[in-house]
């Protein structure tokens, strides 16, 4: 097998059936032989219906029915782990990216041996002047208090060389921040610009409130530099409290000033109550991620895996 689509689909009836005419359309020249791998992300309408009936088709497809809903980047995950093809194309179900693409990138890789993934990267996205603020301030960040590259804009519409797909595989842990993955296994990775078309049909699920939640979830993935501001907030405190007794003592015993103290004692009980319970905030995020990774659960369950061929 040549290449393997891995398609994630959550919530997408009315996308499967376009979504398969658009790879069947734009691969129909290709040459070479190819499969599509949907994955059904607990979906609560009919997508594993529509899914289903696409096993009657001359493609090789493979669907893998979740059992409940566990999320984009586990679909990613169950998809490579099922995948056979020399080249893994991961594409989203819901048209906004054009298979014809994928079809661009595998010919780079056949061309360019010494690239292993070719990704798209959105350089202009239709998006409000506040999310754009809010991402730019994220990559920033991200890119600071991490080694792993995070690039701004670059989406999980790639397709990677097996050995890549491999690699990704061996990374098992619960917490899956793909961007984050995907740039920390290495690999020489050449970026496409493309722009994202409009959601056929549906909607999306990400809100701002998913998005910035999904933004610390990478900062806490691949950084402990969180951790290291209760110590530097701890010391930076302890140096100016030891400033301060001095100036008091100075006050008190050589000019005999009596020290006044409500407001002061006040303000301080609270903003030191408010950095401490900050830093055990952070160290919480830490303590339930080693709690849930080490509960060794797996990234999905899978209900049962249709195909309509053998491989
Ligand atoms: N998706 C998924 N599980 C989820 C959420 C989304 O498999 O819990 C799939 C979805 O069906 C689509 C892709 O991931 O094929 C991208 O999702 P979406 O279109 O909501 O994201 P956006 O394009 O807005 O970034
Ligand atoms: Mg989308």
């Amino acid at each position: 097998m040549k290449l393997s689509f891995v398609i994630p689909c959550y919530n997408e009836e009315k996308n499967v059936q376009p979504m398969y005419k658009a790879v069947k359309d734009d691969l129909e020249n290709c040459g070479f032989d190819y499969e599509i791998i949907f994955v059904n992300d607990g979906s609560s309408d009919g997508t594993l219906k529509e899914l289903k009936k696409l096993l009657d088709g001359e493609i090789p497809v493979k669907i893998i029915d979740f059992s409940r809903n566990f999320g984009k980047e586990s679909a990613m995950y169950a998809g490579l782990e099922e995948s056979g093809g020399e080249y893994i194309t991961i594409i989203d179900g819901d048209l906004q990216q054009r298979p014809s693409l994928a079809l661009e990138m595998v010919s780079f890789l056949e061309k360019e041996k010494e690239y292993d993934c070719v990704a798209a990267f959105q350089n202009e996205r239709g998006e409000s002047k506040t999310l754009t603020f809010f991402k730019n301030r994220f990559y920033k960040l991200i890119n600071r208090v991490t080694d792993t590259e995070f690039v701004q804009g670059a989406s999980d519409f790639r397709t990677f060389r097996r050995p890549m797909a491999q690699s990704i595989l061996e990374m098992k842990e619960y917490f899956r921040f793909s961007k984050g993955l995907f740039s920390w296994v290495g690999y020489k990775t050449y970026f496409i610009p493309y722009k994202a078309e409009e959601r056929a049909n549906g909607s999306s699920k990400w809100s701002f409130k998913k998005l910035f939640s999904y933004a610390l979830d990478g900062i806490f993935s691949f950084s402990t530099t969180p951790l290291r501001f209760a110590s530097v907030a701890g010391i930076i405190t302890s140096l100016l409290s030891l400033i301060y007794l001095i100036v008091v003592i100075v006050q008190k015993l050589v000019f005999g000033i009596p020290v006044k103290g409500y407001a002061t004692i006040v303000v301080l009980i609270l903003l030191l109550g408010g950095m401490q319970l900050f830093a055990l905030g952070i160290i919480g995020e830490y303590i339930a991620r080693i709690y849930i990774q080490t509960k060794n659960r797996p990234i999905y369950i899978a209900k049962k895996i249709y195909k309509n061929f053998e491989d």
